[in-house]
């Protein structure tokens, strides 16, 4: 099982900007949905520190996004 994370915590993750394994914080940011316009506020995700690309969102924070409209 994977522990929850929370906001100020760090991992290592690879950036796809950097294009490579780089140390990540997690941060509340507001996170556009793909394939809508809408933006879900304080969002828990893991972001690059190297250039605060966001990396990934962690299976924790996929609920809120459901919950805003993503899934059907
Ligand atoms: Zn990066």
């Amino acid at each position: 099982m994977q522990r929850d994370w929370r906001v100020g915590d760090f991992a290592a993750n690879t950036c796809r900007r950097c294009r490579k394994l780089v140390r990540t914080r997690f941060e509340l940011r507001t996170v556009q949905l793909a394939r809508t316009r809408l933006c879900v506020r304080d969002v828990l995700v893991d972001v690059c520190t190297e250039c605060d690309h966001m990396v990934s969102i962690p299976p924790q924070s996929l609920p809120q996004l459901r919950e805003a409209g993503l899934a059907k």
